[in-house]
This record gives structure tokens, sequence and C-alpha cells, in this order.
């Protein structure tokens, strides 16, 4: 990768350009971008949960938040499919 500023090459891990010592800007929202199993679950046995987290991330990490809407429907469709069930047999 290269310096934003003065355009040197500088190491992925770098956080400073050894060149003109300006900040690096990290790619570390593309690291963090990335499904978050525990919520993913979290999401699955409370939807509400996951609708928040959703609209929370879904401007900074995209695909977390997809993902995490994901289970939170898979978990609402399921409490829907036992709320029919319970209904149709209760
Ligand atoms: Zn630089």
């Amino acid at each position: 990768m290269y310096c934003e500023n003065c355009g040197a090459e500088i190491s992925k891990e770098a956080y400073i350009c050894p060149k003109c010592g300006v900040k690096v800007k990290k790619e570390e929202n593309n690291d963090e971008d990335k499904p978050n199993v525990g919520l993913n679950i979290l999401s699955l046995f409370f939807p509400i949960v996951g609708l928040i987290l959703y609209f929370t991330w879904k401007n900074q990490t995209p695909i977390r938040a997809k993902s995490v809407l994901t289970y939170c429907l898979i978990g609402w469709g399921i409490g829907i499919f036992f709320n029919i069930i319970v209904a149709t047999i209760g």
C-alpha cells in the first residue's frame, strides 16, 4: 500500500508513514466488516436486537449489518412459524 500523503510505499502493518510521519489511513473498517457470529446468534433468538444492530451498522459495516439482518429475519421467521404451530395445535 502507499501513503496517501506523500505516495511512499509503506508496510501494510504501518500506522505511521516512515517518510512523512502522517498517520496512515488503516483499512481497519474492512477487517471489522465481517459477520459477527455471536451477535448473529443473538439476533436469531432476539430479532429486535438484530434489527437495531442492522440500522446501527448499515452505513459503517454493511457486510456485518446484512449478516445480522439475515439471522434476524430467520429468527423472526422461526418465531412466526412456532406461533402458527402453537395457534394451530392450541
Ligand atoms: Zn507519507
